[in-house]
């Protein structure tokens, strides 16, 4: 069986288009299939058309709806733990990833047995110049910091088979960032291209201030270099700082010291003190992370779960 995980979040122009094309995508391959809509706390009529979905369906589908927005990585966590197929596919609801990739996918993982994840990404992106530049600054950044590869370009549109879904069910960590799981759980993907179409209907919810906040998040939650970073400069500082005491002790015996250096000690100041305000800060986030994570709260809240086979 084949599960469809789709995370909804503002989509009601979206979900039903996106339900005939899973549909007809579908309609020649032998195996069953099933949809998992997660609805997101949307604020517009989006749960009142997956209902409508739900009430009018004949194919297996399953509605999650969120208390509340939970984000998209909380959405693919409900959808992987609810999903039932041998392979499980992540796709957006938006129309922008055509749902006949993912029978190209699972055809493939049928067929090389090697391979457990079927990653797409895209070929050429239709973004600006400036976050396209980001993006890539971001990938080197994450690839040089931390130890598992994260490719570049890579999106969340995959199609996994069960023993990886399972593996990432099993992490059950609080703040998630999905390509950095997709990639610390290992397995063997395959890359591959797909032509990314212009959304359906509706705008994207990945605005210049979200994408950085992500990125800082994945940097957070799968290395701790930037705390080496912090002892690092520590250390530097210190040593520089020795070499200067034992210059300054010099000149104090040697020649005496007539002029107060000003510019020196206020330069010395500000820096010492910038570098140990930004590795408090450093710690902090590591620190605030890791007491959300102690409290253990659920990763989602469905208020409801609607299936359509339970009419
Ligand atoms: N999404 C979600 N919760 C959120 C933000 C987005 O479930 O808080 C869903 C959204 O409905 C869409 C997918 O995640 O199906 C990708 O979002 P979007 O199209 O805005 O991102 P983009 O394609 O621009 O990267
Ligand atoms: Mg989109």
């Amino acid at each position: 069986m084949i599960s469809f995980v789709i995370p909804c979040y503002n989509e009601e122009n979206n979900v039903k288009p996106m339900y005939d094309l899973v549909l007809d995508r579908c309609k020649d391959i032998k195996d069953k299939f099933e949809i998992i809509f997660i609805n997101d706390g949307s604020k517009d009529k989006t749960i009142d058309n997956l209902r409508e979905i739900v009430n009018s369906t004949r194919e297996n589908v399953r509605v999650i709806d969120f208390s509340r927005n939970f984000g998209k990585e909380s959405a693919i966590f409900a959808g992987l733990s609810n999903a039932k197929g041998d392979y499980v596919a992540l796709i957006d609801g938006d129309l922008q990833q055509d749902p006949k990739y993912v029978v190209d996918a699972v055809k493939f993982l049928e067929e090389n047995k090697y391979f457990d994840c079927v990653t797409y990404y895209q070929e050429t992106r239709k973004e600006g110049k400036l976050i396209s530049f980001f993006k890539r600054t971001f990938y080197k950044v994450i690839n040089k910091m931390s130890d598992c590869e994260f490719v570049e370009n890579a999106s969340d549109f995959r199609i996994l088979r069960r023993n990886m879904v399972d593996s990432i069910v099993g992490m059950e960590e609080y703040f998630r960032f999905s390509k950095g799981i997709f990639s610390w759980v290992g397995f063997h993907s395959h890359n591959l291209p797909y032509d990314v179409k212009d959304r359906n209907s509706g705008t994207t919810k990945w605005g210049f201030k979200k994408l950085l906040k992500y990125a800082f998040d994945g940097i957070i939650a799968f290395t701790t270099v930037p705390l080496k970073l912090a002892t690092y400069t520590g250390i530097i500082s210190f040593v520089i700082s020795l070499i200067c005491i034992i210059g300054v002790i010099i000149e104090k015996l040697c020649f005496g010291i007539e002029v107060p250096g000003y510019a020196t000690i206020i330069i010395l100041l500000l820096l010492l003190g910038g570098l140990q305000l930004s590795s408090l800060g450093i710690l902090g986030e590591y620190l605030g992370r890791t007491y959300i994570e102690t409290k253990k709260r659920p990763i989602f809240i469905a208020r409801e779960i609607l299936d359509s086979k339970e009419k």
